[in-house]
């Protein structure tokens, strides 16, 4: 068969590049060797979601007289949960399947004949354009390779039935916080260690150290700063290894073709072209933002200059990529960590009050010569929600004094934004 485009890899970057593509009417087709939705909706985000919304029922079941509920507390039906996950999972998938219609899904495994030209299991797809979407994949430790048994990856844990009495995570980045948050949550005693010298290095150091310190009011083990040979796999029940994931391109042929890769990753200019022509690269297997939002943003961009006059063509815009880290409490962030910051506490909003959910604040950077508003981090309920607000104005270049102007609604989480910048 002949397309206008060939997209190897059906996750985020790939889905979408596909909606794209077939929008501009391209005749392209998608080829996956494993589930359609890709880590995000069968090993990442939603599974995980899923399983935190569990533990956050859990936790507020639990502090239900606070409320003023009174009566038995219910119990964790482990069984029951991870079946919850994997209907929403199966419903979430059902739903790539109709988002790509009009789109050819090609089942099986890609690799290159030549820069134009593909082998995708039975069969052989010629294409004037091939974005290469393959992702990533769990980064193991040498000395601590994952057995799926006692040593894991966040893949295998995804479908762990019990709780376990003792989890030992290596990696204080966001998928061993979240992971940390939501069995310490539902019972399980852990030990977190980073080698770096705080949780979440890529956040604010303020973040870092109030979830530091919150993670220790609720009983994790924090280690930071220490290094994993100084604890022993054997004295916990799991020990699942989250130190990153790394790009995947194994198996594509690359060399046949040219295109340069360095630790997997596949190597691409600011437009997303691999530099050989017709060949172009989105999402994780770039190795760039790791987010899955982002990898649609750069599958949709890719497919956009595909289809421009070279002169036409548009740089990723990298300036307000949110992050999310869904912890208890939650943690997220926009744009830059420095300038003139403006931060307000949660326990002066009446909205988290209500929740009983205190802990956390807003932190909105501005440049100070112009006001623009060019970063934020927060910590507390809904901050992925709220983050949006921020990532609006730091993409919009909006001022403080435009925020300022903005009436949010009382009582609601969001008047802490404008409760910073009054502050
Ligand atoms: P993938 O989703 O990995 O898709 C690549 C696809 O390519 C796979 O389906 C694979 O089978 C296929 N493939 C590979 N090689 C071939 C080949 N040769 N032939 C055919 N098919 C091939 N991101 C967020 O934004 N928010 C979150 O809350 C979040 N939570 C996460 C939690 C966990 C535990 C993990 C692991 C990740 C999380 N992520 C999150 C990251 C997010 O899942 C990824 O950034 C996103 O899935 C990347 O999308 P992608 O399309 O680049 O790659």
């Amino acid at each position: 068969m002949r397309y206008d485009l060939a997209i190897i890899g059906a996750g985020w970057a790939g889905v979408s590049a596909a909606r794209e593509a077939k929008a501009r009417g391209m005749k392209a087709c998608i080829i996956e060797r494993g589930d359609l939705g890709g880590t995000c909706l069968n090993r990442g985000c939603i599974p995980t979601k899923a399983l935190i919304q569990a533990a956050k029922v859990y936790t507020t079941a639990k502090k239900a007289s606070v409320f003023g509920i009174t009566g038995s507390v219910p119990q964790l039906d482990m069984n029951a949960v991870i079946a919850r996950k994997d209907k929403i999972v199966r419903q979430l998938t059902a739903g790539v399947s109709f988002l790509l219609k009009g789109v050819d899904v090609v089942r099986g495994q890609a690799r290159f004949l030549s820069a134009n030209e593909l082998q995708a299991g039975e069969q052989r797809i010629e294409a004037s354009s091939v974005l290469i979407a393959t992702g990533s994949r769990p980064q193991e430790l040498s000395f601590l390779p994952f057995d799926g048994k006692r040593i894991i990856s966040s893949d295998d844990i995804l479908s762990l039935c019990d709780i376990p009495a003792s989890l030992l995570i290596v990696g204080g980045g966001v998928i061993g916080c979240e992971f940390a948050s939501l069995y310490a949550a539902m019972g399980t005693k852990v030990t977190l260690v980073e080698k770096l010298s705080r949780l979440l290095p890529g956040e604010d150091p303020q973040v870092s150290a109030f979830l530091e310190k919150s993670f220790r009011k609720q009983g994790i083990a924090v280690h930071t700063g220490a290094d994993v040979g100084g604890f022993d796999p054997a004295d916990y029940r799991l020990t699942l290894v989250a130190v990153g994931r790394r790009p995947f391109s194994d198996g594509l042929g690359l060399e046949k073709c040219g295109v340069s890769t360095e630790k997997g990753r596949v190597v691409v200019d600011d437009y997303l072209a691999t530099g050989i022509k017709g060949i172009w690269a989105a999402g994780d297997c770039t190795g760039k933002i790791m987010l899955a939002h982002y990898a649609a943003y750069q599958g949709k961009l890719a497919v956009a200059n595909i289809a421009a006059e070279p002169a036409q063509r548009k740089a990723s815009d990298d300036r307000a990529v949110p992050n999310a880290v869904f912890t208890f409490p939650e943690v997220a962030s926009v744009g830059r960590r420095t300038g003139t910051t403006y931060t307000f506490d949660l326990l002066g909003s009446g909205m988290a009050r209500v929740l009983d959910e205190t802990e956390g604040f807003v932190k909105i950077v501005t440049q100070g010569a112009t006001g623009e508003v060019i970063g934020a981090s927060l910590v507390g309920p809904r901050a992925a929600e709220l983050v949006a607000v921020l990532g609006v104005a730091v993409q919009s270049r909006l001022t403080v004094d435009a925020l300022r102007a903005t009436i949010f609604a009382h009582p609601t989480l969001s008047e802490a934004l404008s409760d910073a910048l009054h502050s």
